[in-house]
């Protein structure tokens, strides 16, 4: 029975939580639907039923309940208790998934990682495909030894509306004379999307690997464009593997930001005037802390002026594209998204600029859907436009 799951909240901590509903305007599936159940304290009441056994034995509807969730963490950012809902519930479905309640689709994304070291089960040379139609090889290709690696992360190699990330970040890296290195084949899936659907085990063989790839080109910066990934290396892999990394690891916007300032991109004389809001990613904002790189770039890029949304950094709204939603509730992660690039709207930029390659994907797809005119950039896209040739 289900009563066993281990505690991983206190019984002060649920009474809190269920007496208050503070964060409720917060959550962006709440806000959405005005159902009791997506909001985080009816997801932690029913883990507390769940826990005591009140439901005979959680379904497929309960478990759907602890998935229907953008794990974007606005909530627990808010929260006067201290509750941390968004680990909680990452860890409540690892729980579900081990009483068999995984959704399918999220099982089988979990089965194409754990079998392939990526989440679109391609084979591990694809990885590069991103990197064949530039105007000249990345530098990176060449070497297998370099002081930075460059984590491109799944969705950026094997997505190819995500390619155009990739292709900024080295073209500046290059332009900036930073010798760095790409995997390739020898980058694996980071773990995340396993340990947020309970294969914790698979998710350390992913990191396992991917360190000891790091590890052999002999580099002391690891430098990634996903904020998913960054968050992972940064906080998850040191512990998960139980060591000292030896490696520091930055989001690019900070390479990028130390790179600007240190005068090393040469920019252009001619910027074009543009007005830009930046979208805080959820896993590089709130849950990392970076909140002024990115701010710091877009101030440095000549021509840009940057206006904010109401909704910014640690009160920033999640893109729809977080937490797996999207195969869970396609309709829910859109509406949310619609939502984000309204708010983004309403600010008067013509851009809009994240750091996230999920987040540019789903806004995207929003500002078509809402029939918005608005671009939307990842901040590596803005800042390759700036610089010389
Ligand atoms: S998570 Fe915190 S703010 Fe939200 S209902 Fe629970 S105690 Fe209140
Ligand atoms: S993590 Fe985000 S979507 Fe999930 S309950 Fe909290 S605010 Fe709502």
């Amino acid at each position: 029975m289900p009563t066993d799951l281990p505690h991983r909240i206190s019984e002060d901590e649920y009474l809190h939580c269920i007496r208050c509903g503070l964060c409720l305007a917060s959550c962006p599936t709440y806000r959405l639907t005005l159902n009791e159940t997506d909001s985080p304290r009816a997801r932690i009441a029913l883990l507390r039923a769940v826990r005591e056994g009140l439901l005979e034995r959680p379904t497929d509807r309960t478990a759907a309940q602890f998935f229907r969730c953008l794990l974007c963490g606005a909530c627990t950012f808010v929260c006067p208790s201290g509750v941390t809902v968004d680990r909680i519930l990452e860890l409540t479905r690892g729980e579900m998934a081990e009483v068999g309640l995984l959704p399918q689709p999220l099982a089988a994304l979990n089965e194409r990682v754990r079998r392939t070291g990526n989440i679109s089960a391609e084979p591990g040379e694809s990885r590069l495909l991103w990197a064949s139609n530039l105007p000249a090889p990345p530098r990176g290709m060449e070497r297998k030894q370099a002081e930075v690696v460059y984590f491109v992360g799944c969705v950026g190699a094997l997505f190819p509306r995500s390619y155009a990330l990739p292709q900024s970040f080295v073209q500046i890296l290059d332009r900036g004379g930073v010798e760095y290195v790409l995997l390739g084949a020898e980058e694996w899936c980071c773990g995340y999307p396993l340990a947020i659907n309970g294969d914790l085990e698979g998710a350390r063989q992913m990191m396992q690997r991917n360190l000891e790839a790091v590890r052999a080109t002999g580099a002391r910066t690891i430098v990634t464009t996903c904020p998913s990934c960054f968050h992972f290396w940064k906080h998850t892999y040191p512990v998960a593997l139980g060591e000292d990394l030896g490696i520091e690891v930055q989001h690019a916007t900070e390479f990028l930001a130390d790179l600007l300032e240190a005068g090393r991109l040469p920019l252009r004389d001619d910027p074009p005037e543009q007005v830009v809001t930046y979208h805080d990613p959820c896993d590089l904002g709130r849950k990392s802390g970076v909140f002024t790189a990115p701010r710091r770039i877009l101030k440095g890029i000549p021509g840009v002026r940057l206006v904010e949304m109401a909704e910014n950094r640690g009160g920033s709204h999640c893109c729809g594209g977080g937490g797996n939603l999207e195969s869970m509730d396609p309709a829910l992660s859109q509406a949310i998204a619609a939502r984000r690039i309204r708010q983004a709207a309403e600010t008067g930029a013509s851009v809009v600029v994240s750091a996230c390659q999920q987040c540019e994907r789903t806004l995207t797809g929003a500002a078509r859907a809402e029939r918005l005119r608005l671009r939307v950039k990842d901040i590596a896209e803005i800042l390759l436009e700036a610089l010389r040739e």
